[in-house]
C-alpha cells in the first residue's frame, strides 16, 4: 500500500494563559488545516483492487470526528477557570470544549490529534502507522508533530486522557 495524506478544516478558539501574553490570554479564533500522513506497514502491490481499502475506513472516522466534535470547539486548559463558567452557566456547551493537559498550544493541539488519530487506526487494527501531523494555524504559522520529534510513550500526557482514546471524546468532563 502507498503512504496516504488527507487534509479537514476547522474552525476553532482558544486562550493561552501560561504564556503571559495579554494578546493571546483574550479568547481568539482561527481557521486551521490539519493534514495526516499516514505509512502503510504493508508495501504496495499489485492486485485487483489496487487500492487500500481499509484507508476509507480511517479517514471516514478521522473525518467525522474532525467535523462533528473538533470543527467549532473552544481549547482550554484543565486550570482554566471558564471550564467553571460553562460548568455552572452554560452546561450545554461543555460537549464543545476541548481540554488540555497545559496551555491549549498549537503544538500540544497538533500532539492531541497524533494520539488520537494513533487510537482510531488501532481500535480497527488498521496496517498503518501516524507518520506525521501538520496544523496550519494561520497561513505563516504551521506546527508539525512527527514520528521522527513525538515519543507517545514518553509524552507525559496523563494515562486515560481524552487522546488516548478512540472514541469521538474531546475532553474528560
Ligand atoms: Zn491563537
Amino acid at each position: 500500500m502507498a503512504a496516504l495524506e488527507f487534509t479537514r478544516r476547522y474552525a476553532m478558539a482558544h486562550r493561552l494563559l501560561a504564556t503571559q501574553s495579554p494578546k493571546c490570554a483574550i479568547p481568539h479564533g482561527h481557521n486551521e488545516y490539519v493534514t495526516v500522513k499516514l505509512d502503510p506497514l504493508v508495501p504496495f502491490r499489485f492486485g485487483e483492487a489496487n487500492s487500500a481499502a481499509p484507508f476509507e475506513t480511517v479517514k471516514r472516522r478521522w473525518r467525522q470526528w474532525i467535523d462533528e466534535h473538533v470543527d467549532h470547539a473552544l481549547h482550554l486548559g484543565e486550570a482554566d477557570p471558564l471550564i467553571a463558567y460553562f460548568r455552572e452557566h452554560e452546561p450545554a456547551l461543555m460537549k464543545q470544549i476541548m481540554t488540555f493537559q497545559g496551555d491549549p498550544t498549537t503544538e500540544a493541539l497538533a500532539a492531541c490529534f497524533f494520539l488520537k488519530l494513533s487510537a482510531f487506526v488501532a481500535d480497527e487494527a488498521l496496517p498503518f502507522a501516524v507518520r506525521e501531523v501538520r496544523v496550519e494555524e494561520t497561513p505563516t504559522n504551521t506546527v508539525v508533530i512527527a514520528r521522527e520529534n513525538f515519543d507517545p510513550a514518553a509524552c507525559g500526557l496523563r494515562a486515560g486522557a481524552w487522546p488516548w482514546r478512540a472514541d469521538m471524546s474531546i475532553n474528560d468532563f
